[in-house]
C-alpha cells in the first residue's frame, strides 16, 4: 500500500512503543520492572476526580468551545500570570489533548515547507518527527554531559539560519531532567530577540524542580522575549493526569486563532468532563503536588545511588523532572541494545537513548515506587556487572 509521503521518513514514538511492550508482557505474568514511559504512578489527586464527576452528573458531556471551556482558559492565563509573570488574556489560551498536541498544533500553525526549527540534543523523542509532519526541518544541535546537556547561546545563534523559523526549549528537559538557570534563560531569549525567531517553550515539568532550581519562563525575561515566545504545557506530570488529555497554548492571538481552526477542522474540543477536571486542579491547593514533588525527590536520590555505585556508568544529577539519563558508552553497548537486552534478560524496560538523539545514553524514568526502584535497579546493576 502506498502512504502518503510525508509518512517516509517518521519514525514511531519509541517512548510510547516500550511502554506498550512492557505492559504486553506484564499481561503475560512477566515480573516487568518498567523505568520506560514518564507516567506518574500516582492516583489524579481526589479534588480534580470529584470535578471532574460534578460536571459529568451536570451534564458537561456535549460539545464545547473548540478553544477550550472559557472557565479553564481563564484559569490557565491567570495561573500563568501568578506562576509565570506571563501576562495573557484567556483568548490568548487554547486547551488542547494535552502537551503533545499543543506542540503537534503549533508545527501545523508555524511552520511551511523548509522552515528551519533547532531542537538541543537530547531531545524529547516527539520534536522531530512533529516538525518533519509539519513539513519543516529539524536542525539537531547536540549539547554534552559537560555542559549539563544545555544549548549555549553560541551554539543556538550559529544554528540559525535565514530559513529558521522556531527553537523548541524544554526545561526542566525529558529526557535529561536538566533545569536552565534563569541566568541561561535571559543569555537565550537575547539570541531568540536579535535572530527575530520564535521560540516555543515546553514547559509541562516546571513544578518538577529539586535542590532549590527555579524555573523562569523565557516568555517573562522581556516584552521583546514574550512577543517571540509560545508557552505549551499541560497537566498531566504535574497532577498525575496523564490519560484525562488537557494541556494547553498560549501565545499571540494570530497563533491561537490558527490552532483554533486546526482543532476546528480536526479534534473539535477537549473531553468536556477532563477540562472541569483540569480547572480543578489549577484552582484548588497546590498542597498535593508539593506531595508528589517530594516522593520524586526520594525516589530520584534512590536512583541515583544505585547508579552512582556502577563506577562504568556515568549520570549527571538531574535538577528537575523525573528522568535519569546515565551515559551507558562503557559497557561497550549501543542504546537500543543495550535496552533489548536488558528488558530480554532482566525484565527491566528503558528508553534507548538513540530516541533521544543520544545513542551513548538510555533513559530511566523514577515515577514509578520505590519498591519497583530497589528491585528494578538491583537488577540493572547485575546487568551492568554482566557486561564489563
Ligand atoms: N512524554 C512522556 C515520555 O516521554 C510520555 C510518552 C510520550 O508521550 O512520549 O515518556
Amino acid at each position: 500500500m502506498k502512504l502518503a509521503a510525508r509518512l517516509g521518513e517518521i519514525t514511531p514514538s519509541l517512548t510510547l512503543a516500550v511502554d506498550t511492550k512492557a505492559k504486553a508482557m506484564k499481561r503475560e505474568g512477566i515480573d516487568v520492572i518498567s523505568f520506560s514511559v514518564g507516567e506518574p504512578d500516582f492516583e489524579t489527586p481526589a479534588h480534580i476526580k470529584a470535578a471532574a464527576k460534578t460536571a459529568l452528573e451536570q451534564g458537561k458531556t456535549r460539545y464545547g468551545p473548540v478553544a477550550g471551556e472559557p472557565g479553564l482558559r481563564e484559569a490557565i492565563a491567570n495561573k500563568l500570570q501568578s506562576d509565570n509573570q506571563l501576562c495573557y488574556a484567556s483568548e490568548n489560551v487554547i486547551v488542547t489533548n494535552g502537551g503533545k498536541h499543543s506542540l503537534y498544533n503549533l508545527m501545523m500553525v508555524l511552520l511551511d515547507p523548509g522552515d528551519e526549527v533547532v531542537i538541543p540534543a537530547p531531545y524529547w523523542v516527539s520534536y522531530p518527527e512533529m516538525v518533519k509532519l509539519a513539513g519543516g526541518v529539524p536542525v539537531v544541535v547536540s549539547t554534552t554531559i559537560d555542559s549539563g546537556f544545555k544549548i549555549s547561546p553560541d551554539q543556538l545563534r550559529q544554528a540559525i539560519t535565514p530559513n529558521t523559523k522556531l527553537f523548541i526549549l524544554n526545561s526542566p528537559s525529558n529526557p535529561t531532567g536538566m533545569v536552565y538557570t534563569p541566568e541561561e534563560i535571559r543569555a537565550l531569549a537575547e539570541v531568540v530577540v536579535e535572530k527575530e525567531i520564535w521560540v516555543v517553550s515546553d514547559e509541562i515539568y516546571e513544578k518538577i524542580l529539586y535542590d532549590g532550581a527555579e524555573h523562569l519562563s523565557i516568555g517573562a525575561v522581556s516584552p521583546e522575549a514574550y512577543d517571540r515566545t509560545i508557552i505549551s504545557s499541560g497537566f498531566a506530570k504535574t497532577y498525575a493526569m496523564t490519560g484525562w488529555r488537557v494541556g494547553f497554548l498560549a501565545a499571540p492571538l494570530p497563533i491561537i486563532k490558527a490552532a483554533s481552526m486546526i482543532q476546528g477542522h480536526s479534534t473539535s474540543n477537549v473531553c468536556t468532563f477532563s477540562q472541569y477536571g483540569a480547572i480543578a486542579a489549577y484552582e484548588s491547593s497546590q498542597d498535593c503536588v508539593k506531595e508528589m514533588v517530594q516522593a520524586f525527590a526520594d525516589r530520584r536520590q534512590l536512583m541515583l545511588e544505585y547508579l552512582h555505585s556502577i563506577p562504568e556508568i556515568t549520570c549527571p544529577k538531574p535538577n528537575g523532572a523525573f528522568y535519569m539519563f546515565p551515559n551507558i558508552s562503557k559497557t561497550g553497548m549501543k542504546s537500543l541494545d543495550f535496552s533489548n537486552t536488558l528488558l530480554e534478560k532482566y525484565q527491566v524496560a528503558t528508553v534507548p537513548g538513540i530516541a533521544f538523539g543520544a545513542d551513548d545514553c538510555v533513559r530511566l524514568s523514577y515515577a514509578t515506587h520505590s519498591d519497583n526502584i530497589h528491585k528494578g535497579m538491583a537488577r540493572f546493576v547485575e546487568f551492568v556487572q554482566s557486561l564489563v
